[in-house]
This record gives structure tokens, sequence and C-alpha cells, in this order.
């Protein structure tokens, strides 16, 4: 972006008309209400403010990134709307629209930006500032103990699972597995996100599970679903709908995350 189109009192983009000295130099029209004469020159303004309509079209014509680039926003904007995407950006800490991933998952006070996060970011605050199991690996075995027990009506306090990262390989995938019990219907329901990827591998993965009976005798169910991509994830109403199986008296096991 070139620095002669920001106003040199609030180094902003001007949203809205944009004045000039006698001199040229710009400034948008919510500074120049306050100042009496040009900060770069010095000439006063006078009583007739000289508009730079000139200027204003050209501005028209072009977008400006989002204040939050450096987080990650590849957000595009024309001028009159750098301000109100930023107020709603995703990448803005402050933000009071946008849905994160670990609000969707109960943690209401978590500010936490998952996209735009490095890999080792992620890890660290799963792990450190939620006490989430992490497991390593290309094929992950996790026993999620007894069924039957967090079926039970009297246990509903358990009827949420902590989620699981899975740490798909050496710099590879990170997965978060997230499973709960609807005990008003008596179902399991799983799903996978994938809170951080390789470019374009998130299609390439696809989580397998298998429930078993404790006896060994009956035949494994065997299911499998696709991974939600965070945007997914964060966008849609609910997490659990597409992976959804009825079942009772069963451990659970995820048997393995792999390549399609
Ligand atoms: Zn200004
Ligand atoms: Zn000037
Ligand atoms: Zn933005
Ligand atoms: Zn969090």
């Amino acid at each position: 972006m070139d620095n002669h189109f920001e106003c040199p009192i609030c180094f902003e983009i001007p949203s809205a008309e944009i004045y000039q000295c006698t001199n040229g130099h710009t400034i948008c029209s919510e500074c120049s209400v306050n100042i009496k004469s040009c900060p770069e020159c010095r000439v006063p303004y006078g009583n007739s403010k000289i508009r730079n309509r000139a200027l204003e079209q050209i501005l028209d014509k072009q977008t400006f990134p989002c204040v939050f680039k450096e987080k990650g926003c590849s957000e595009l904007c024309k001028r009159q709307d750098v301000d109100k995407h930023g107020l709603n950006c995703y990448y803005n800490p402050d933000s009071k629209t946008a849905v994160r991933l670990c609000q969707k998952l109960g943690f209401d006070d978590c500010k936490f930006i998952l996209r735009g996060s490095s890999r080792s970011e992620i890890i660290r605050h799963f792990q450190e500032d939620h006490s989430f199991p992490v497991e390593n690996g290309s094929s992950v075995i996790i026993h999620y103990g007894d069924f039957k027990a967090v079926t039970d009506p009297m246990a509903a306090k358990d009827s949420n699972w902590p989620p699981t990262l899975l740490c798909w390989e050496f710099e590879g995938p990170l997965v978060l597995l997230l499973g709960k019990v609807d005990l008003s219907i008596g179902s399991a329901l799983w799903n996978g996100v994938c809170v951080w990827e390789i470019e374009d591998f998130l299609r390439c993965f696809i989580l397998e599970f298998s429930l078993q009976n404790h006896d060994n005798l009956t035949k494994p169910v065997d299911w499998k679903i696709p991974l939600l991509s965070l945007e997914e994830a964060e966008e849609s109403l609910s997490l659990w709908t597409s992976s959804s199986v009825m079942c009772y008296d069963f451990t659970f096991i995820c048997k393995k995350v792999f390549y399609e």
C-alpha cells in the first residue's frame, strides 16, 4: 500500500471525504475537523475546505487489506468497509461476532485464534491451556473407556469426552477428535476437525472408527467420516451432525487416520 494514501494524522485509509491544503497534502475528513493547519507543511486550512474528489475516486476503485493482515486475515475491503470489517474480523482478538472453535466446545472465555496460528502454538494451546490429551503418530488407538458407563443417565456429566488432539506424523496435520454421547437418542457422536493442515491436504484424510464389544466376540462396527475443515467446524451450527451412530455397551476405539 502506498503511504501517501494514508491520512498523516490517523494513518488510516480515509473512509469518507478527503481534504487537502493549498500545497496538496491530504487529510481525512474526521481528522480535518480538529485541525486548523496542514500537519505536513503548516499552511492554515482557512475557512473553505478544499476537497480532493479525484483522490476519493481513485481510492474508491481500490481494495485495502484488513488491519489484521499480519495476523493472517486475507480480506480485502473497499475503503469505507475497512473499519466495519475490522470490528468483526475473525483475527480481531476483541471481536464479539467471530465464532471460535474453543468457544463452540464450551470454553466461552477462550479467545485463542486457531486460524493463522502455527502448528506448535496450536499444540501448546490445547495441551497447556485446555489439558486435552495429545496423541502422536500415524496410527492412533484411543480407548475411551466403558461406553456403557457413559450412556448411563446417572453419569450424564460424562457425556462429553475430552477432545483429543491427534498430531499426524512429523509436521503433519493436527486433528481434534470430538466425541460425546447423546443420552436422549442413545447415540455416540463423533467428529474430527482439522485444526492445522498442510495446504490442500485435508481431503486426503478420513477418520476411521471402530466400536468393539467387550467380549471380543461381536463383530466390530466400523465407520468412516470425512474430516471437517476448521472453517466448516466454526461455521456449522452443530459439530455432531455428520458422525452419529447408534450403539450401546461398546468400547470406543479410534482405529486410525489414513491417507485415502
Ligand atoms: Zn485521519
Ligand atoms: Zn500541506
Ligand atoms: Zn480481517
Ligand atoms: Zn482455547
